[in-house]
């Protein structure tokens, strides 16, 4: 069996660059006020990420608590299934709270509780931020008040549930569409005001520089994982990573530690929705164009006069009209490649998954193996391909049965 072999990608930092950017994408435009609050934290995550002490304290929670590594599984079955290259999954749902976005929420909030603040604020859209956020606070004993869209609030009323369970305040975000930009937007105005002992959890790869960097710092745990563990089981690199991209954590922390090995393939899948046609799909890399959203420069479903346009997909965590500015970055240098399943395939291939393998993926997840069951047949037996299991499924299984059978009353549980 060849040795592990350690990637080099994370030793030599190359972007972004000292101003945030990725390429021409990333930056921080925000307003004068927000720039203390972000300096602060940009000196403060340069230390803790040379600190053994906090990377020491870091590595026992996800040990203990987050419960880390998860598995890198062989799906056997579904490979058998599809018929060409062997399929192992990255199992993600299996961490605490069911998805890798606690990874980003803990060393967020470590980090805070290093930086002496007290009081924690998030942004969330179905949730899922929310509730990772919620649980790590709770864990440290920080307080946390949590925006939502009223919107959202409306449709999510288990995890609001859930967040107040967990001692979190839930504040309803009354304007706008009333939904997560809205809420990204009142937590960034809440930060402004409370920077002194206040924290922003943000949920993904996006918004001003240095959030994009920290969140994909914390989620590279998943591919310094997943490549030990591959070494460990096929002596190899892998030939294709495949994972969802939402605002792209999940995304990049698989890819991460891969980046520097040439002869891996790596594909992200957005949501196609519908059609990809205004308002039916979040496929930024089909729809999108060059832009701004919260802080960043990337690309950006907009129309021709720069206004955001709205978004669509079964699956909440994807729906979001910018992409990460490190996915822009890879995009446009060719390193990783994008494309987009629709509603439909994703439901397949949540269904498929349950059947062959006994494990319900997230709706998220669902497009990354709807992805992998249009490439994995071609492939040769021998080769070897990662699918990200950002989270599990168990959020997702109402929404689901309404699209599967729509004739039937699924009112039953939490209201629609
Ligand atoms: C939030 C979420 C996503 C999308 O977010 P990324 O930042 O793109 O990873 C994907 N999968 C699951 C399970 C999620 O909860």
């Amino acid at each position: 069996m060849t040795e592990f072999a350690p990637s080099s990608t994370t030793q030599k930092h190359p972007w972004p660059d000292a101003r945030g950017r990725y390429g021409a994408f990333g930056g921080r435009f925000v307003p004068e006020t927000l720039m203390y609050a972000l300096d602060e934290l940009e000196r403060a995550y340069e230390s803790a990420r040379e600190d053994a002490a906090f990377q020491e304290t870091l590595h026992t929670y996800r040990q203990d608590y987050v419960g880390r590594p998860t598995p890198l599984y062989f799906a056997a079955r579904f490979t058998e299934a599809l018929g060409g290259a062997k399929v192992y999954f990255k199992r993600e749902d299996l961490a605490h709270t069911g998805a890798h976005k606690i990874n980003n929420a803990l060393g967020q909030c470590l980090l805070a509780k290093r930086m002496g603040k007290t009081r924690i604020i998030a942004e969330t859209g179905a949730g899922q931020h929310g509730v990772a956020t919620a649980t790590a606070s709770a864990l440290l004993g920080l307080k946390c008040v949590v925006y939502m869209g009223a919107e959202d609030i409306e449709r999510q009323k288990l995890n609001v549930f859930r967040m107040r369970l967990l001692g979190s305040e839930v504040v309803t975000v009354e304007s706008g569409s009333k939904t997560l930009k809205d809420a990204i937007n009142e937590a960034l105005r809440d930060w402004v005001a409370h920077v002194e002992d206040t924290h922003y959890v943000l949920g993904t790869v996006h918004g001003p520089h240095p959030f994009p960097m920290i969140c994909r710092d914390f989620q590279s745990v998943i591919g310094r994982e997943a490549r030990k563990q591959i070494f460990e089981k096929e002596g190899r690199l892998p030939d294709t990573l495949i994972a969802c991209v939402g605002g792209g954590s999940n995304a990049v922390g698989l890819f991460y530690e891969f980046i520097g090995d040439e002869s891996v393939r790596m594909i992200g899948v957005e949501a196609g929705g519908t059609a990809i046609k205004p308002g039916e799909h979040a496929a930024r890399f089909d729809g999108g164009a060059y832009g701004m959203l919260h802080g960043a420069i990337s690309y950006v479903l907009q129309d021709e006069y720069g206004q955001i346009g709205s978004t669509h997909s079964v699956s909440a965590g994807l729906d979001y009209a910018s992409v990460g500015p490190e996915h822009a970055y890879f995009h446009d240098s060719g390193r990783v490649e994008y494309t987009h399943v629709s509603d439909d395939e994703a439901l397949d291939g949540f269904q498929r998954c349950s059947e062959l393998e006994g494990i319900i993926p997230a709706l998220e997840s669902a497009h990354a193996i709807a992805h992998a069951m249009k490439v994995v047949p071609a492939m040769n037996k021998d080769r070897i391909v990662i699918v990200n299991m950002s989270g599990r499924g168990d959020k997702d299984v109402q929404q689901a049965a309404r699209f599967i059978l729509p004739d039937e009353d699924w009112s039953g549980g939490a209201k629609a």
